[in-house]
């Protein structure tokens, strides 16, 4: 009877070793699968800042107020379609120190860092073009040439801006292999050129808020469409 009861206990011990061990290996696999983000953050960097005006158009309007107000817009509507978001910048402030040597390297290079730390979902960065030709207009989005996902969200968000600001002359996403930001982002990440402030229409337009929250709502529904694409 005693051998009997010690035999069940064994028994009834080495199950439980197994489930504890099954467990154990369940949770460390899943780990292994989860994908580098499991959070929902979403970073937007409004380009330029500070002392680094960007592009200069019509008027002397500069492309990083414009940028600014544009990310801003964008933040909240990322917000209400349920994302988190983290900000490059919320000021005209540069993201350098300002007895830096090189400000410019030094902004794009806390920029990157903050962007890889963040591990987002993606990150579209806002920016304006400018060009000799004033009758050059449009948005465009360019993502790094090797990456699948890059080319994937710019096209999504090409499209988008395309449909909701009713673009005669629609461009394609194009690929892109010397931006810094495209280079060094170890996640997805696109430029979004919204429009031209060298286009006496586009400049005007893109000063207006309206316009403004119609370009930032077109870009939320970009990524709400690729980020519902099968891998
Ligand atoms: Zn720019």
């Amino acid at each position: 009877m005693k051998k009997h009861i010690a035999e069940t206990f064994m028994a009834v011990l080495l199950i439980l070793c197994f489930w504890v061990l099954a467990r154990q290996a369940a949770e460390v696999s899943a780990d292994l699968n989860e994908p580098k983000s499991t959070g929902k953050v979403i970073v937007v960097d409004a380009g330029h800042g500070g002392d680094d005006p960007g592009m200069i158009g019509i008027g002397s309007l500069e492309e990083k107020g414009i940028n600014l107000e544009i990310a801003r817009r964008l933040k909240k509507s990322l917000e209400k379609a349920g994302y988190s978001v983290v900000m490059t910048r919320e000021t005209d402030a540069g993201l350098y120190d300002e007895d830096s040597h090189s400000k410019k390297s030094q902004d794009m290079q806390r920029r990157i860092a903050l962007i890889n730390e963040t591990e987002p979902l993606l990150t579209v960065s806002i920016h304006q073009n400018s060009y000799q030709d004033p009758s050059v207009k449009g948005p465009q989005v360019f993502y790094y040439e090797h990456s699948v996902q890059g080319e994937k969200l710019a096209k999504a968000l090409q499209e988008s801006l395309n449909t909701e600001l009713s673009v005669e002359r629609p461009r394609s996403a194009k690929a892109n292999t010397t931006y810094y930001l495209l280079k060094r982002s170890e996640g997805v990440l696109v430029i979004a050129e919204c429009g031209f402030l060298t286009n006496g229409e586009e400049a005007e337009l893109l000063q207006q808020e309206a316009y403004q929250q119609k370009v930032a709502d077109a870009l939320t529904k970009g990524i709400i469409n690729y980020l519902a694409m099968p891998d």
